[in-house]
């Protein structure tokens, strides 16, 4: 058995009192190629107190191919569940116009904690000028811009976050996937730009790499996030907690950092 006092109170009660879990990167409501038992947004609600998860920041799925009806459907589930949920404002570059409509709404919209990028599936890239709006908009209010990355991709590359990252040096860049089997890169990216992050969702069930990453970048640029509803909070809580790195490297991901960059948005860390 793992020693940490950490690890045994979330073992034998599923959750811990002085560890509220912040999920950075959530998916609510139906998506048309899989089927989520719970993936409703008071089914995740449970979900969270089943697992003491105390805060997500969300994008719906709809949200990431039609964002007009999509974040409509964040911004119910903020409105639903006061202090237990966040948005991004999800962006599709491939409307140019509805993206300029969609940063001069921002403000309109309370909730909202930046942008969310989906450039691979939209197969557009970040470094590209229908995203400009968003990023600058995001630069000058120090928002928050989750970043699907993954290795060797034309359009949302670890590298291409860097350029990125210099660019815009007032945003959070929050490297979703941890670039995906570009992890010396994205370590790389994280330690050279004070506001480039990396982000467990997907990258936890690699084996070895929470390890590699805190060794790398320190569990100071380290997010934690599920996807939920697609990986069950407990699953990638585990790997956090079985990787062979400290009790104070395992609050620094599960709540710590995002604590931090959630301040700024009314986020209080004492849980109120
Ligand atoms: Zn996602």
């Amino acid at each position: 058995m793992n020693p940490s006092p950490l690890v045994q109170e979330f073992v034998e009660n599923g959750c811990s009192a002085s560890c509220p879990v912040i999920d950075m990167h959530t998916h609510p409501g139906p998506y048309k190629a899989i089927y989520f038992p719970n993936g409703a947004p008071e089914k995740m609600i449970q979900t969270m107190d089943r697992c003491g998860v105390r805060l997500i920041v969300a994008v719906s799925h709809a949200a990431l191919c039609d964002p007009r009806r999509g974040n409509a459907f964040t911004e119910n589930m903020i409105n639903q569940f006061p202090g237990r949920v966040l948005g991004y404002w999800s962006v599709n570059p491939n409307y140019p116009e509805q993206v300029k409509q969609d940063v001069a709404d921002f403000d309109n919209h309370l909730g909202f904690v930046g942008f969310k990028f989906l450039a691979d599936y939209h197969r557009y890239p970040i470094t590209g000028d229908n995203y400009r709006p968003a990023l600058e908009y995001a630069n000058e209010h120090r928002l928050l811009v989750l970043l699907h990355t993954w290795g060797h991709s034309d359009y949302d590359s670890p590298t291409m976050v860097g350029e990125l990252a210099e660019k815009y040096p007032h945003t959070t860049l929050r490297m979703a996937h941890c670039g995906y089997g570009e992890w010396d890169e994205s370590i790389r990216v994280a330690n050279e730009f004070d506001n480039a992050w990396l982000e467990l969702t997907g990258a936890h069930n690699a084996n070895g790499v929470v390890e590699r990453l805190v060794a790398g970048s320190g569990s100071e640029k380290i997010l934690y996030g599920t996807d939920l509803p697609w990986f069950d909070p407990h699953y990638v809580i585990g790997c956090v907690l079985f990787a062979r790195i400290t009790d104070e490297d395992r609050r620094n991901i599960l709540y710590q950092n995002a604590e931090k960059l959630l301040a700024p948005f009314g986020v209080d860390p004492s849980g109120k």
